[in-house]
């Protein structure tokens, strides 16, 4: 029987010797070693303190500069901020930022591509998890040509050039010496070190398995990616890919105020003292545009399930007629804030900016109005499609 291209690719692929050697280094010590130890051995709470901040480190290096900084240019660091993401995030160990932002523009690119997506969730929960690490596969090949801004970044060129010196010294050097000043040299190696490492690979992991699959879509459904409170707690604010996916340039994956997104908080606070500049957010229009576009998704979805169940037809055919009506006015809503927007913008130049700054309070007014009216087409919308389900009744 014939294989599929990418299955016969999987059994292909040589393995990649370096990342799975670096991988069972880190992971076999907490496997093997950390239970016998933590069963026989005191550790102080030192240790366990320094764990976290190195994990804290690490992953908001990861999140914030890696991620949100480099790989999606959503906002501009100062270089001493920079250098503090190239230090910790090599001490996270997942390669330098040259390679993993890059390599994350082509998840973006072709997310869900079995050939193309570095770490397909259609591939399964192993592979976009860890698999795709162990093997050289096709899509992980970096291609540079997306990056020629990574390869101008002198701090990221030197950070990718001594990548292995960065990850090395960043490791050990903290823990060894931490290890000596309170005198347990084995605690903070195991759990400071190889436990913290562990944690902290898996937690990242996590972003490309687990918000591929479990959690709501609200923003998009074109593709797997997952809105998730419970892992934004575990991945310092990444749990809202869904939101992430369809919007990646903006330096806010929890949007709201109450959505727990640390990676949000820690950017607006170096922009506070001005070590981060130029945040980048989407327009809130845009966002309730994107919620009431899956929303008729939904609805229409339900309109059809009750066409083919033959639904009570009168009731059918005046639900019907008010998503017609949605419709219309969701089409009009967008136009119009898209004619506001592009006068905004025109108005910037120069030349008609008096023109622009006499009218603008009667603009804002407008475009808020809009933004207001899509929250409550939301609402209609969603109000539809429980009203079509119920009207699936017996003919
Ligand atoms: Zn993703
Ligand atoms: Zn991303």
């Amino acid at each position: 029987m014939m294989q599929p291209e990418s299955i016969k690719e999987v059994t292909r692929a040589p393995i990649n010797w370096a990342a799975t050697l670096m991988l069972s280094l880190t992971t076999l010590p907490v496997i093997l070693v950390l239970p016998f130890y933590l069963w026989s051995n005191e550790v102080g709470g030192a240790v366990w303190i320094w764990a976290l901040v190195f994990l804290c480190l690490n992953e908001l290096s990861i999140t914030a500069g890696y991620h949100r900084l480099w790989a999606h240019r959503a906002y501009k660091a100062h270089p001493a901020l920079k250098v503090f993401y190239a230090v910790f995030g090599a001490m996270a160990v997942q390669n330098s930022i040259l390679i993993w932002a890059t390599a994350h523009r082509v998840h973006h690119a072709h997310v869900d591509d079995v050939d193309r997506d570095p770490y397909s969730a259609k591939r399964g929960f192993w592979f976009s998890h860890l698999g795709w690490m162990l093997r050289d596969y096709p899509a992980a090949k970096p291609d540079f040509t997306r990056s020629p801004d990574l390869l101008a970044d002198k701090i990221v060129m030197a950070q990718h050039k001594y990548y292995l010196l960065f990850a090395m010294l960043s490791n050990f050097v903290p823990v060894l010496l931490l290890g000596a000043l309170y005198g347990d040299i084995a605690g903070f190696v195991l759990v400071a070190g190889f436990l913290r490492l562990f944690v902290s690979h898996h937690l990242t992991f996590f972003i490309n398995s687990l918000a591929h699959f479990w959690g709501r879509q609200p923003y998009t459904t074109t593709n797997t990616a997952r809105d998730n409170d419970f892992l934004a707690v575990l991945t310092w604010g990444e749990g809202y890919h869904n939101y992430h996916h369809l919007f990646q340039w903006d330096y806010r994956n929890g949007i709201r105020w109450w959505q727990f997104d640390p990676t949000k908080w820690w950017i607006a606070t170096w922009a506070s003292v001005g070590l981060a500049s130029d945040l980048r957010r989407v327009p809130e229009f845009k966002i309730q545009h994107a919620r009431v576009m899956c929303q008729f998704e939904r609805a229409r979805a339900a309109m059809e399930k009750g066409l083919e169940k033959g639904s009570a037809h009168a009731r059918y055919l005046e639900l019907k007629a008010q998503m017609d009506h949605e419709w219309h006015h969701c089409t009009e809503a967008a136009a119009r804030w898209g004619h506001l927007q592009s006068e905004k913008l025109a108005a910037a130049k120069e030349e008609i900016r008096s023109r622009w700054e006499h009218s603008e309070f009667k603009h804002r007014v407008e475009m808020k109005a809009l933004e207001l009216s899509m929250k409550l087409q939301h609402r209609r919308v969603g109000l539809l499609r429980r009203q079509f389900a119920q009207a699936i009744v017996p003919a």
